[in-house]
């Protein structure tokens, strides 16, 4: 059975959390490159824990990784306050001139 990892951690806390939120959606997850078992052997920078979850389980994983982050990465459209082309939901940045996405308006 093949596993795909779903989730890069910054530290070993929010790939912990990233596990703890998927197990408790009833899926069977790994943690792989734990600090506490390789550290020293590898450079920190590249010893962030991954989270891994079986193929077939990929989509569930990553819609409860969606819900777990919350609704900032939950975002519409936007307008390029610079060159007023709108912006795909997924960039931070506009496509076209690069100016930086502006904050989120409240609400
Ligand atoms: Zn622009």
């Amino acid at each position: 059975m093949g596993w795909v990892c779903v989730f890069r951690g910054t530290g070993l806390v929010d790939a912990y959390l990233a596990r703890d939120w998927l197990e408790a959606s009833g899926l069977t997850v790994q943690v792989r490159g734990d600090l506490t078992t390789i550290r020293g052997e590898i450079p920190i920078a590249e010893s962030w824990p991954t989270v891994w979850v079986s193929k077939r389980e990929e989509a569930a994983a990553n819609e409860a990784l969606r819900l777990m982050r919350g609704p900032r990465l939950v975002r519409g459209p936007w307008t390029c306050p610079a060159c007023g082309e709108e912006g795909d939901p997924d960039l931070d940045a506009c496509w076209q001139c690069d100016t930086p996405r502006p904050a989120e308006e409240p609400g």
